[in-house]
Parts: C-alpha cells; sequence; structure tokens
C-alpha cells in the first residue's frame, strides 16, 4: 500500500511525485517506458533553469534518479485498470496491481481520437486492455489494434489463452456492428470480428477513471480528489467495471 500512486513519470508526474516524498509520503511511479516519451526524444532544451542546453533524455534520467533518490518506486507499464476502492484505489498495469490512498494523474496529453464506432462499443466488444478481458473472448476471432509497443506481446497474450486473433497497426480503423462488434473496417476492408482491442501507448483519463468527466479533452484530476481545477468533475455514480 503506497500513500500515492503517480501514473506518468514525465516532469508533471515527477514534480508531484518528488514533493510528496519530501512530504514523507510513500509513492510509487507507473509510466510507460520514459524512452518512448516526448521529452526523451527532445534533442535540447534550453529553458530548464539552472540545466542549460540538456537533451530531453539527460532531464528525464535526471527527474527520475531524484525521485528515486528520495525513496519513489518506479514501475515501468501501461496504466490500464483504476478502481476506486471504499479508501484505497487499485492501480492496474500488464499483470500487476497495486492499491494506494491517493492518485495523481499525469499521462501527459493524449494525442489520439477514437476510430468511429470505437466509443459507442466500449464494453460491447470494444476493450482497451488484453490482459484484462482477454478471457471473454477464448475462441472468438479478435483484432488487435497494435498502436503501443507492447501491443504484439498482448497480441500473443490474446492467442495463448485460445483468441483467434488478427492485427494490424493501420491508423484506418472503424469498427461496427449492432449490440456488439460484429466487424472491424481496416484501410477500407471490412473483416467480421467479435472483439476488437486497440492498444495505444495510453488511454483516454474518462475511459481510465470510472466516473470522471472532462469538461474540455485536456485535463483531469483522480477520483475522490477535492477538485481543484474548473476542468473536470466526477459522476456521483462510477460504474463498477471499466471496459465491460
Ligand atoms: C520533441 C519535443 C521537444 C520539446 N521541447 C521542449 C522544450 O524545449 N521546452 C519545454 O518546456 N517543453 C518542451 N517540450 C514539451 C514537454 O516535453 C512537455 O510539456 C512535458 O513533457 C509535459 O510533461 P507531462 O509530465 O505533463 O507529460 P509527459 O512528459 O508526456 O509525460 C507523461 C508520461 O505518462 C505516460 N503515460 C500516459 N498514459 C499512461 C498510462 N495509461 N500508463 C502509464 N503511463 C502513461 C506517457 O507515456 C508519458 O511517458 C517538448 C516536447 C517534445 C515532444
Amino acid at each position: 500500500m503506497y500513500d500515492i500512486a503517480v501514473i506518468g513519470s514525465g516532469p508533471a508526474g515527477i514534480s508531484a511525485a518528488i514533493t510528496a516524498l519530501v512530504r514523507g509520503k510513500s509513492v510509487a511511479v507507473v509510466s510507460n517506458p520514459a524512452s518512448e516519451s516526448g521529452l526523451y526524444k527532445a534533442e535540447r532544451i534550453d529553458n530548464y533553469p539552472g540545466l542549460p542546453a540538456v537533451s530531453g533524455a539527460e532531464l528525464s534520467d535526471a527527474f527520475i534518479s531524484h525521485a528515486r533518490s528520495l525513496g519513489a518506486e518506479l514501475f515501468t507499464g501501461k496504466v490500464q485498470t483504476i478502481l476506486p476502492n471504499d479508501d484505497t484505489i487499485f492501480v492496474g498495469y500488464g499483470m500487476e496491481m497495486f492499491e494506494a490512498r491517493a492518485l495523481i494523474f499525469a499521462p501527459g496529453v493524449v494525442r489520439t481520437s477514437a476510430f468511429p464506432g470505437e466509443r459507442e462499443l466500449l464494453g460491447l466488444g470494444v476493450s482497451y486492455c488484453a490482459t484484462c478481458d482477454g478471457m471473454l473472448y477464448r475462441g472468438k476471432e479478435v483484432c488487435v489494434v497494435c498502436l503501443s509497443p507492447d501491443a504484439a506481446e498482448e497480441a500473443e497474450y490474446l492467442r495463448s489463452i485460445g483468441c483467434k486473433v488478427f492485427t494490424t497497426d493501420s491508423k484506418k480503423i472503424a469498427i461496427g456492428g449492432g449490440d456488439r462488434v460484429e466487424w472491424v473496417e481496416i484501410d477500407g476492408q471490412r473483416r467480421s470480428c467479435e472483439g476488437v482491442f486497440v492498444l495505444r501507448d495510453s488511454v483516454a483519463p474518462d475511459v481510465l477513471i470510472p466516473g470522471l468527466e472532462l469538461r474540455t479533452n485536456t485535463c483531469a484530476s483522480a477520483p475522490r480528489a477535492r477538485p481543484t481545477s474548473p476542468e473536470y468533475s466526477l459522476r456521483e455514480t462510477a460504474p463498477a467495471r471499466l471496459t465491460r
């Protein structure tokens, strides 16, 4: 059990983690690999005080080392599940899960927009998490849309549990059906399937955190946190499960 779980090891997440650590809190930071973040790939950063002309990779490494030196535990993985419990929050990434008393959500900017049909059929055949929902599709034809580095591994996991998997890395996707997913269209070619796993680097905040409502597309905060920004709100009754 940690006092605080931080999602995202960019400047916002690490800065929040450091502040919490110096105030005596235990902190776990979970993030996609820092080396895949936009900051890490920045050739040169000129506007960080005290560190002129630092590369994004050096800055990112320095942030993470700082947090680690103060006692942060850092885990690498994509957070796919956030489940508020009575007084705690469960955070799931990959096959792992841990519990924290509070959550700081610092995932940066989610740049992708949903495919046609994706939001409408979320939980009705569309899933963002192979390890969470894979068992529901044993013996069934599923499409895995591979848009994150770990997607091939997740597709392999689905095969290993008996799903009939086909994959694509196309971004020209449409998903359709009646009450549930019946087909996926890839580059204009329609193919029947019962499930579509859309595996991106990040998951939209309002999908990841049950009950979160975004007022703009730019900002979010955590369950049960006292609102500090006008950008979000939590519905009073949060759905119990993310994708069903
Ligand atoms: C090429 C480039 C050059 C730049 N140069 C400058 C510059 O010179 N000066 C400047 O001030 N700014 C610069 N920026 C902008 C700066 O990088 C961003 O403003 C800053 O990184 C935002 O910090 P953040 O912590 O909010 O998000 P991010 O740095 O994006 O960090 C968020 C992290 O959370 C991870 N994440 C998201 N969702 C999940 C999930 N579900 N599970 C696990 N992890 C997740 C992301 O993969 C990412 O690693 C540059 C950006 C780029 C891309």
